[in-house]
């Protein structure tokens, strides 16, 4: 057995796809107040090794073939490219012919080492949450020296030399960046980053739904207003 771990395979577009977590527990960048998956013991920016990698490609290339995969989402807990077998890992994915589709929260896709790695994907998603700095530090905890400008200025930076499709994932939050002001920032930003596809999405978590969810009828009105600019 390998430390990675697999969804159950969905359909997508008419594509099988086969979502993997490549990290053995939570590291990431970040540390959200509202991180499904709870708070960053681990609050790192630089790759580090994991065991039993070798046994987790071997497996990872025997599900490829299994279930038939028709495209790879590195999907994980916290910042996959962390991981420093996630260059050999997108190689292996590659190599059977199969497509990548790699979740990062964006931050470090400023990073010549990373942006190496991120241009061997078929597609990326960055996202955003918090749009001021005092919000990104109150409620997203970055490493300390992070700053909101350079989050989005990385984002643009990337995307500029990218030649796959880049996903740009925005999640509003009630209190943060649900009101006027904000969407006209966000709309900003989109236009700055230029992505090939935009998600809205809103906080679903259980736990935080109460506290920082929007309305089904706000959340209609910012995605209408975002998705057609
Ligand atoms: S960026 Fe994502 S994984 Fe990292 S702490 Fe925030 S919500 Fe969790």
């Amino acid at each position: 057995m390998g430390s990675f771990s697999y969804k159950e395979i969905y359909i997508e577009d008419g594509k099988r796809v086969l979502e993997v977590n490549i990290l053995p527990e939570k590291h990431c960048n970040f540390d959200c107040i509202f991180c499904p998956i709870g708070r960053s013991q681990n609050k790192v920016d630089i790759q580090k090794s994991f065991d039993e990698t070798d046994s987790s490609l071997i497996e990872l290339e025997s599900m490829i073939e299994n279930t038939k995969a028709e495209l790879i989402f590195i999907n994980s807990k916290g910042e996959a490219l962390v991981n420093d077998k996630i260059g050999d890992i997108i190689d292996l994915i590659k190599s059977k012919g199969v497509p990548v589709r790699l979740l990062s929260n964006g931050y470090l896709l400023g990073r010549d080492e990373y942006i190496r790695i991120a241009n061997k994907c078929d597609g990326v998603i960055g996202e955003i949450k918090a749009i001021t700095e005092e919000h990104f530090q109150k409620i997203q905890r970055p490493i300390d020296g992070y700053t909101i400008g350079e989050y989005i200025s990385n984002m643009v930076s990337f995307n500029k030399q990218y030649k796959g499709k880049f996903i740009f994932e925005i999640t509003i939050i009630k209190g943060y960046n649900d009101d006027e002001e904000s969407i006209q920032k966000i709309k900003n930003i989109i236009k700055e980053i230029s992505p090939d596809k935009i998600i809205i999405a809103r906080m679903e978590d259980e736990k935080f739904k109460k506290k920082l969810g929007i309305t089904d009828e706000r959340f209609e009105g910012i995605s209408n207003a975002l998705l057609n600019i």
